[in-house]
């Protein structure tokens, strides 16, 4: 009586900036749902185990294992030509007798306890491995509930119109299966999904996903039921009967020490630190996704045209390798644009990498123009900053739809790599997001609302929090308190 059932908790991440930082936070909230579990992150990169360490001792968490498994075959480039990154998802396959023999030697070790993997919605072979260990297994879903439903639903649906791949300039609208009252246009697919019969690579995979989603043990989304009610509902009726565990949001906190040291450390936070509170616009596309060069261009001279203030990081557009990590070629940006904006102080262009959740937290920034990677998405509103949306692939353009036209925190400005932005209409945009008026003051109060609802999900205290979701998954699944083992 009074032992909780031993547990050794196994997080495997797709290895992407954008996955795993969610899967270092969910380490933590394993910890504190339960305290006596042991937990190792299965890492798919031998070289990465060594940061990933480092950045979890960097979080507290000194007792979480690394596991790193060896990638035997790399990325086969003939899967999936456009899509690198399915590609990889692909190739993670080939880790499936590695990470097999790892769970065997975890239960060999300790026969008396549980074992939980908690696995990227992307590596869904590893439920079959789960199953044959008498594992228990629950998917983690990195993005948010409204977008992964709809992409998840609209892959299973595929063709989705059948003549779009005639026309793909016909911005034309349908209405998604499944969800009748949500409608689309052809622009919030990609290439790939408004192609997709149903045979093709991409089909493929991700309904070999989709078919882990609907027979895992449990469903772990990275969002909270306050934040995404109805986007939590539609992923619960496309699952049918598996069990859906908001346990997020999953969001590291900004890094006290910059307030310490007065942002000694970085210039950018130093450059934000003489602006005025709300009066800067961050620019940013994420970890993965680019936009075009002529599209950087036209930004660039709307940036310019709108006067207010941004900071803007900049990685190299579409087509264009990262040679070094710091130049800028011509194709790039106006002549002159940066000597004239940085010397003028109206913005800062960055070269590849930002601290963002520090700029997010900083009061000077005002609004944030992003491709509406779910991560950033939820950073933003965790600082009640409103949102432009440019989103570019993947299920971005429904986080883009939703915080548009669910929430009213977002005015979206482009969409996709061939969009054609208007400088005039992107300068009239972050008007309307820093400028006097009504639209802001309105798009700041829900913001403001949105933080709230994030911080009470992030607190220990109240049901709908994060630990508290983590706990309840551990007790349907594990026990709790009262469960013997033996
Ligand atoms: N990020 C950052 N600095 C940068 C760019 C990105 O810290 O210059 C972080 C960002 O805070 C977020 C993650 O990288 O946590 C990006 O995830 P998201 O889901 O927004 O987009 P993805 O990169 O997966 O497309």
């Amino acid at each position: 009586a009074g032992s909780e059932r031993r547990v050794h908790v196994v997080l495997f991440p797709f290895m992407a900036q954008g996955h795993v930082l969610p899967f270092r936070c969910l380490a933590g909230l394993v910890r504190r749902a339960r305290p006596g579990a042991s937990v190792t992150v299965v890492v798919a990169a031998p070289g990465a185990a060594d940061s990933l360490r480092a950045s979890l001792a960097a979080d507290g968490l000194h007792g979480v294992r690394v596991h790193a498994l060896p990638l035997d075959d790399h990325p086969a480039a003939d899967t999936c030509h456009r899509d690198q990154l399915i590609a990889l998802f692909v190739a993670s396959e080939s880790l499936r007798p590695a990470f097999r023999r790892f769970v065997a030697g975890l239960r060999a070790a300790d026969p008396g306890a549980g074992v939980h993997v908690m696995a990227d919605m992307f590596l869904g072979w590893t439920l079959g491995v789960a199953r044959d260990a008498g594992a228990s297994h629950s998917v983690v879903v990195t993005c948010g509930a409204y977008g992964s439903a709809l992409y998840f639903s609209l892959w299973s649906s595929v063709p989705l119109v059948p003549d779009t791949a005639s026309s793909p300039d016909d911005d034309g609208a349908f209405t998604v299966p499944r969800f009748p009252g949500v409608t689309l246009r052809r622009s919030q697919l990609t290439d790939h999904l408004a192609a997709a019969d149903g045979t093709d690579a991409c089909s493929t995979f991700i309904n070999k996903q989709v078919a882990a989603l609907r027979s895992t043990d449990a469903l772990l989304v990275n969002t909270a039921e306050s934040l995404e009610p109805e986007g939590l509902a539609m992923l619960r009726r496309f699952l049918g009967s598996v069990p859906v565990y908001p346990i997020g949001p999953l969001l590291r906190a900004a890094a006290p020490s910059t307030v310490k040291n007065n942002n000694a450390g970085s210039p950018i936070l130093a450059w934000l630190d003489k602006q005025l509170p709300g009066s800067v616009l961050y620019v940013s596309f994420g970890s993965t996704y680019t936009i075009s060069a002529p599209q950087m261009m036209e930004l660039a001279a709307g940036l310019e045209k709108s006067a207010h203030r941004f900071v803007w990081v900049i990685r190299p557009p579409a087509g264009f390798d990262d040679v070094d990590g710091e130049s800028f070629r011509p194709e790039w940006l106006p002549e002159g644009f940066r000597e004239r904006v940085e010397a003028g102080g109206q913005g800062l262009v960055v070269r590849c990498w930002a601290p963002q959740v520090e700029i997010l937290a900083h009061a000077a920034t005002g609004a944030f123009l992003t491709h509406c990677g779910w991560n950033s998405v939820q950073e933003s509103l965790a600082h009640g900053v409103p949102l432009l949306g440019w989103p570019l692939s993947a299920e971005q353009f429904y986080n883009a739809k939703m915080l548009a036209e669910e929430m009213g925190v977002c005015v979206e400005v482009a969409r996709g790599m061939r969009a054609a932005l208007s400088r005039d209409k992107f300068a009239a945009a972050v008007e309307t997001v820093l400028g006097d008026t009504v639209e802001r003051a309105e798009m700041r109060r829900k913001a403001a609302k949105m933080k709230g609802v994030i911080s009470a999900a992030r607190e220990s205290g109240g049901d709908g929090s994060s630990v508290k979701v983590m706990e309840r998954l551990f007790a349907d699944m594990h026990g709790t308190r009262r469960v013997a083992d033996k």
